[in-house]
């Protein structure tokens, strides 16, 4: 085989083989395909697409470009979730220690914020001495033991997808759904899980802008995952707004542990029930049509209750994270400068735009640029309106925490673009859009 043949066939819209595929993406990880033949083979796939075969096969030959992690030694039935990515997410720290309360063991694999996007690693690292990066006998060992582990993703985990996607990043071809449905699903196959839950972004602070777009992709996912004999479900939801109150990476989890503790904000807690419920009702393979009502039902108990946060406890305590931080959340890394940014007038509350909050948290210094950028674990937005509320002249909208006065001024301004304010009513926005199921 030539990768200029492969390069061609796809530049003329020509279906590839499943060998073609294989061949070319094992070429490229191995080296023996450079950049520049990758940079064109990846450009016609953008222009031409995929068919559903030909991405399932990409999805496969990623999962198969490392490790595969089996599980199946440590627990009978593994449930994951994967988000594509949003601002003010912090669902994973509540819904995995709240599965995992309700019974059914989590193994987790995370990732790092890039852009306007945070990581729920960072998150974590703003706990002293949470350790990520575990191998993968203590990651089996640690579910095993407490049901609950949460760490990074090995470098042997779909190592092509690492490499394809900083090509991506740097050739324009990152928005293409076959490519990123397997980059996503490459990753999600390889980590193990028989079952998968997706929490699928849509909305200005997301991947996808269009709902018909996200479900689009997220229908992709979910018959990978069924062609691969996961069982699935995927949820559109919405990413207009920053999701709960709090963005930044010690704000998020001082959020997640009042979530846990059977409080924080009202879309958060909802969001995290749904998600969670999901994953209960898919973990213990219950296909009772009320399964879902019960699942939900009972995981607000255990929120309420503080069993969701007692395991986030023994997660902490387990990957040698200061519990303290945990017990008594002004413990975790506190900035300099508090401020609010007050609403200029009264009304109802029309928007507040997830990527301009997103962008005042980069500011500040809570995310990343590039992947080797530092980030500043203190800083954030908090965000104290949603689309809807009514808000009078001079009620604080937002409070910036920063560490730095040009900073500071900064978010400031990117913030008072986020916040729109109508003279009319406005409806709530839907916080979730569609339901897609695969797992007959
Ligand atoms: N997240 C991923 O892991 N890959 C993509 O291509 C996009 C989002």
């Amino acid at each position: 085989m030539r990768a200029t043949d492969i390069i061609a066939r796809k530049r003329d819209g020509e279906e590839l083989s499943t060998e073609e595929i294989r061949w070319f993406v094992a070429g490229y990880t191995d080296g023996s395909i450079p950049d520049y033949q990758a940079a064109a083979w990846l450009m016609a796939v953008y222009l031409r697409g995929m068919s559903r075969r030909e991405t399932f096969d990409l999805t496969v030959a990623m999962a198969e470009s490392g490790d595969q992690l089996d599980l199946s030694d440590a627990i009978p039935y593994a449930v994951d979730k994967h988000s594509t990515g949003g601002v003010g997410d912090k669902v994973t720290l509540v819904v995995l220690p709240l599965v995992a309360a309700a019974g059914v063991p989590v193994a987790k694999m995370s990732g790092r914020g890039l852009g306007f996007s945070g990581g729920t690693l960072d998150k974590l690292e703003s706990i002293a001495g949470y350790r990520v990066q575990l191998s993968d006998e203590e990651f089996l060992r640690q579910v095993r033991e407490i049901g609950i582990v949460l760490g990074g993703q090995t470098k042997s985990l779909a190592p092509a997808d690492g490499q394809f996607y900083a090509l991506r990043d740097v050739t324009a071809t990152v928005s293409s759904l076959p490519l990123i449905a397997s980059s996503i699903m490459g990753k999600k196959l390889a980590a193990g899980a028989n079952a998968i839950v997706l929490d699928v972004k849509v909305g200005v602070g997301a991947f996808m802008h269009a709902v018909d777009e996200a479900r689009d992709l997220a229908q992709i996912m979910v018959d990978i995952g069924v062609s691969a004999g996961r069982m699935m479900v995927a949820l559109l939801s919405d990413m207009n707004q920053p999701l709960g109150d709090a963005v930044g990476n010690a704000l998020e989890v001082r959020e997640a542990i009042e979530t846990l503790r059977g409080g924080g904000p009202a879309d958060l807690r909802d969001h995290c029930l749904t998600i969670a419920a999901h994953m209960l009702r898919l973990g213990r393979q219950d296909s009772a049509p009320d399964a879902f009502d019960h699942a939900r039902a009972e995981l607000a108990t255990l929120l309420d209750s503080g069993a969701g946060f007692d395991k986030l406890r023994a997660l902490v305590q387990a990957q040698g994270g200061d519990v303290r931080m945990i017990d008594e959340p002004d413990r975790l890394p506190q900035a300099r400068l508090i401020e609010a940014v007050p609403a200029s007038r009264a009304g109802w509350v029309s928007q507040v735009h997830a990527l301009h909050v997103a962008q005042a948290t980069l500011e500040l210094g809570a995310g990343r640029e590039k992947k080797e950028d530092p980030i500043d674990p203190a800083v954030g937005v908090v965000t104290h309106v949603k689309v809807g509320d009514r808000i009078e002249a001079g009620a604080p909208a937002f409070t910036i925490h920063a560490n730095d006065e040009g900073r500071l001024a900064r978010a400031r301004a990117e913030l008072e673009a986020a916040l729109s304010i109508s003279s009319e009513e406005v409806p709530p926005l839907a916080p979730f859009y569609a339901t897609i199921y695969g797992d007959d």
